[in-house]
């Protein structure tokens, strides 16, 4: 279903992800409804409307579902549980299902080895002892992460030659965890991916990030890779918003081997940090791009107009 110039687009979550779609939004003649906690966040100072509420909250979730046209979100680390309730009267897009794959690390691992996508060799890990075994497969070095809420290098735990297995499995909250194979990567990599309703998909050039303290520092487009290689990675995201009937827009994050192949690390169904530099060197922004999509309007031309380099300032 379209909707058109004039809709209400509703977003989960008022962060800065959430206000740059909100002024992409305005420019293409939509209204952006926020929903979060504060009237004063970053999305909601620039929204049309706001509904203040947490997502336990089923009388605003309420009010916001009456009041919109469409829901996206800005974060993955929000509960399915009022993401699927909303979508039982409303379009939800990327759907609840994107979101649930999303945001556990195992999950996400799990579908992408049914595509055949290569990611890290990777075991699940419920229990301290689960972790010495895994360890004994996986091998050193190796990370463990929490399957839940991981953004920027939290809940997570290098184990190597040295480390104490059991350090790392308090450090990571002794949850349910992954443990995968350190990955001795050339450069780590990202490539967005949008996908409209009605099945057009869209790539955008693979770029380079630059990580420091686990936080995106750096962003370089394009990406200094072969032109085989960049069509691989655009393949890859293409193939995982199929299968995810993916309606919205993704970022695949990858690592780039020095034996020059990919692994795909994480997914993020929403516009990313490190596709900020689209704003000003692509015909369409990831932002534009999210708009249209979730929207079921034509998408835009991913083109790259000139090579740009994004610095992160936090
Ligand atoms: P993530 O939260 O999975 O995006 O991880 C944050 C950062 O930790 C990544 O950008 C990498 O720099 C590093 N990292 C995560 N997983 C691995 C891995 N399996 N091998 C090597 N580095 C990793």
């Amino acid at each position: 279903m379209m909707i058109s110039p004039g809709g209400r687009i509703g977003v989960l979550g008022g962060g800065q992800l959430g206000r740059m779609t909100a002024l992409a939004a305005a420019s293409l003649g939509y209204r952006t409804h926020v929903y979060s906690e504060s009237a004063d966040d970053p999305a909601a100072q620039v929204a049309t409307a706001h509904t203040q509420g947490g997502f336990e909250d089923m009388e605003a979730l309420a009010r916001f579902a009456a009041e919109v046209d469409v829901v996206t979100y800005e974060f993955e680390n929000i509960p399915v549980e009022p993401v699927q309730w909303l979508s039982e009267r409303l379009p939800v897009r990327p759907s609840p299902r994107v979101l649930r794959i999303s945001q556990d690390r195992l999950r996400e691992k799990d579908f992408l080895g049914r595509l055949k996508i290569p990611t890290t060799f990777y075991r699940a890990v419920n229990a301290y002892q689960q972790l010495v075994t895994a360890l004994g497969v996986v091998g050193r070095p190796a990370v463990l992460k929490s399957t839940r809420m991981g953004y920027d290098g939290k809940g997570q735990a290098a184990i190597d030659d040295a480390a104490d297995p059991a350090l790392a499995w308090r450090q990571i909250g002794a949850t349910v965890g992954i443990l995968e194979r350190f990955v001795n990567f050339d450069y780590e990599a990202s490539v967005l991916v949008a996908r409209r309703p009605s099945g057009d998909i869209l790539t955008y050039e693979p770029v380079r990030n630059v990580h420091r303290h686990h936080i995106l520092a750096e962003t370089h487009a394009p990406a200094p890779m072969s032109a085989a290689l960049s069509q691989e990675a655009r393949r890859l995201a293409a193939s995982v918003a199929e299968a995810l009937e993916l309606e919205g827009l993704l970022c695949v994050e990858l690592f780039v081997t020095r034996e020059g192949g990919l692994i795909v690390n994480e997914l993020a169904p929403r516009p990313h940090n490190s596709g900020h530099w689209t704003m000003d060197a692509c015909v369409t922004s990831q932002f534009e791009q999210t708009v249209r999509a979730i929207c079921d309007l034509p998408l835009g031309s991913t083109e790259r107009l000139a090579d740009a380099v994004m610095l992160n300032l936090i």
